[in-house]
């Protein structure tokens, strides 16, 4: 028994339990290229079309076919490799990699081992705290994505599998990072700054929960203090950053546990299950010699010519590195906004927009992140760049705050309304008549009233409980329906107060 709280699984390097562990992370992520034909033919890419209605000789793994690579593949994938800040190697070669998958028509997949694409960079990632760290990337290789399983019914129960290969074939580029995330929420982290990489770049949408993004997760736990690794557990089937999360921290706690009680963690292949919040062992886990790998004879070695990736490295557009310092520096936003609001190129443009005609950078940002980002996930592009509150008419909510026609606590009603009805905020203030009361006759005779019906808390404030008067400017708002301007009625209030 290890007396260990079941809370999250920062208990596990808090000090909880007998032992203090350090927990080690590193993550394997798949990303689809967005390239309009496959990797080594020209069947389109297209997510969603009738089964098996994309494919070809090629991508079917016929006798006699022969693969060509995909050019554009290879510039997404080396444009990712310039903005990972990898080195693009100036040779690189296709391998087989040998398993037997029921979607994998050729019984081998065309990937990179031993001279992948580009290796040995870094993404900067900004914890909660503020502080950068930048997390290593070993690789980043190119291979071809398998097809898909179709089950009639459960899984356990099925009658019969189909197999879909309009998703074989397609450019999958596969960024393999060091073992330096240190807790499960920065592994989160790590993930989204990844894709708003990808996503700005434009080589990759970045949508989980349809597969163009996927991402395995190498987990091991060692006493605090020491550098060995631990065995190392890999979990697969993490199809949203919250999950990735939560298998991570379940992981942990059961490897802490399991260490605890005496036990050896196996090295093996888990997969999570999200219904559950558990992770299964599924196999135990294979090494690269057994798949085999061997050059692939079909395709010549390739050999990057340094003008190009040059040309493509003075192309890269702004990056979410980059725009996060502008906005720090440009805005004088702290780092911890300047992360969150440029966690997609959607979020920032939406940001940047609204401050345009709205020129206070932080009150922008408050808004964005409370209200904005408590209805749309910041990385949502698509929902962000439609949100129904688009910059313009955040901006003239906040011009309504700015010259005192409603308050700032009536305004996060309007703009729950704004986002409901796609309205403008003056449209619903004018209908609704939440304009804030600033009539000086008006307010003073409310307060008058609020007085004479209260004469306890008048009797304490005079007694010397200045909390009193709190309690009466809240009987003022309340009798406004909350739209009496709150420093006039406070400074009507004390005056009264003090006059009688
Ligand atoms: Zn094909």
């Amino acid at each position: 028994m290890t007396g260990r709280p079941a809370g999250s699984a920062t208990d596990v390097g808090a000090g909880h339990g007998p032992r203090d562990y350090e927990i080690v992370i590193g993550l394997e992520v798949h990303a689809q290229l967005l390239t309009r034909s496959k990797m080594f033919c020209g069947c389109p890419t297209a997510f969603g079309a009738p089964a098996n209605t994309q494919t070809c000789p090629i991508c079917q793994g016929l006798p006699g076919s022969l693969p060509v690579v995909n050019r554009r593949a290879i510039e997404y994938g080396m444009r990712a490799a310039l903005a990972f800040n990898c080195r693009v190697n100036a040779g690189c070669r296709f391998a087989r990699k040998h398993y037997y998958y029921p979607d994998m028509p050729k019984n081998f997949q065309i990937s990179q081992y031993e001279e992948p694409l580009a290796e040995d960079g870094w993404l900067a990632i900004v914890g909660a705290d503020g502080v950068s760290r930048r997390i290593g990337i070993e690789r980043l290789h190119l291979e071809e994505d398998v097809g898909k399983l179709v089950h009639e019914g459960s899984l356990d129960r099925a009658q019969a599998s189909l197999v879909d290969f309009n998703r074989a074939g397609v450019p999958l580029m596969e960024t393999v990072s060091r073992p330096d995330l240190r807790t499960p929420e920065e592994a989160a982290v790590y993930l989204r700054a990844f894709r708003a990489v990808l996503v700005a770049l434009g080589v990759c949408n970045g949508n989980m929960e349809e597969g163009s993004l996927r991402c395995d997760a190498n987990i091991s736990l060692r006493p605090r203090g020491t550098s060995d690794l631990g065995t190392k557990v890999e979990i697969k089937n993490m199809n949203s950053f919250r999950n990735v999360q939560r298998a991570l921290e379940y992981e942990a706690r059961r490897q802490a546990i399991a260490l605890d009680a005496g036990e050896r963690i196996i090295q093996e292949t888990r997969l999570w299950d999200a219904e559950a919040g558990v992770t299964r062992s599924m196999r135990t886990k294979e090494s690269a010699h057994d798949y085999r790998y061997f050059p692939e004879p079909d395709l010549v070695p390739l050999q990057i010519d340094s003008g190009w990736v040059d040309s493509l490295r003075a192309a890269l557009p702004e990056l979410p590195r980059a725009r996060r310092a502008r906005f720090a520096a440009d805005y004088g936003l702290p780092a911890y906004d300047a992360e969150v609001l440029t966690q997609s190129a959607a979020l920032a443009d939406y940001y940047e927009r609204a401050v345009a005609e709205f020129p206070h950078a932080k009150t922008v940002s408050n808004w964005v992140m409370s209200e904005l980002l408590r209805e749309i996930p910041g990385e949502d592009e698509a929902a962000i760049a439609g949100a129904p509150v688009p910059p313009g008419h955040l901006a003239g909510l906040l011009r309504l705050v700015e010259d005192g026609t409603i308050s700032g606590k009536i305004a996060k009603d309007v703009f729950d309304k704004m986002f409901r009805s796609g309205e403008d905020a003056e449209t619903i203030v004018r209908r609704e008549g939440l304009m804030q009361v600033s009539d000086t006759a008006e307010l003073a005779r409310i307060v008058a009233e609020v007085i004479e019906a209260n004469a306890r808390a008048v009797d304490d404030y005079r007694k010397g409980k200045a909390a009193a008067a709190k309690a009466l400017v809240g009987q003022v708002m309340k009798a406004t329906k909350g739209k009496a301007n709150p420093a006039l009625v406070n400074q009507l209030l004390l005056e009264k107060l003090s006059r009688a």
